[in-house]
């Protein structure tokens, strides 16, 4: 049965947001979607950047994954999703911003530090965690920081780990050096609500402003 959680939500969206957005989402499905915005977000069920954002319908392009991570561009092989919502939102929509959105307590980056056993055979997680392994590098060992410390460091550090990898696809890199692109990394405290972004010269996360 379909979840009656969704049906109940459903029907409230349609009733009130629809009803009042109506016009935005004909307009939308008229004339395409034309977002200058992606974030690259984890799929944690309480960082969704749609709200963390207010966004209205057809703002923001997301693309979500464990742990919020864009690969290195390795083009061949394998099935890439992110990179491959990395190109439409780059070759096609021709976006303006990408947004890395980490977060606090996330379970893909414990996983990570805790080399968690395989939840299945396949170990879909291990392997695609394992990519933030230069990030781990870059900060060095946990010290005598404790372990929630070296998370958090950990996930600033993956953060950085993406906007350097983004870097690595030809068209990201040719467009922002055109100065058609700008990539920025920020990070969402779940139990604050309180939202870090990197300062481009200094590299430090610092509270969005007022
Ligand atoms: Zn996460």
């Amino acid at each position: 049965m379909f979840p009656e959680r969704l049906a109940r939500g459903y029907r409230n969206f349609i009733g009130s947001r629809f009803a009042s957005e109506r016009a935005r989402y004909q307009e939308l499905a008229g004339l395409g979607q034309k977002p200058s915005i992606m974030v690259m977000g984890c799929v944690d069920s309480r960082v969704s950047p749609e709200v963390i954002f207010d966004a209205a319908p057809g703002e923001i392009l997301v693309a979500r994954n464990v742990a919020n991570l864009v690969p290195r561009y390795e083009p061949g092989g394998g099935q890439h999703g992110a990179s491959a919502a990395l190109e439409f939102a780059v070759r096609a929509l021709k976006v303006a911003h990408i947004v890395v959105l980490g977060h606090a307590f996330c379970g893909g980056i414990k996983a990570f530090v805790r080399d968690d056993a395989p939840l299945t055979e396949s170990d879909f997680i291990g392997k695609w965690m394992s990519q933030i392994a230069p990030a781990a590098q870059a900060i060095g060992p946990q010290g005598d920081e404790g372990e929630e410390s070296y998370l958090r460091k950990l996930e600033f550090a993956s953060v950085e780990l993406s906007l350097r990898n983004l870097m690595t696809f030809p068209f990201v890199k040719s467009a922002v050096e055109k100065g058609e692109l700008a990539l920025h990394g920020a990070y969402f405290g779940v139990a604050s609500g309180r939202l870090l972004v990197r300062n481009e010269k200094t590299g430090a996360f610092e509270p969005v402003g007022d």
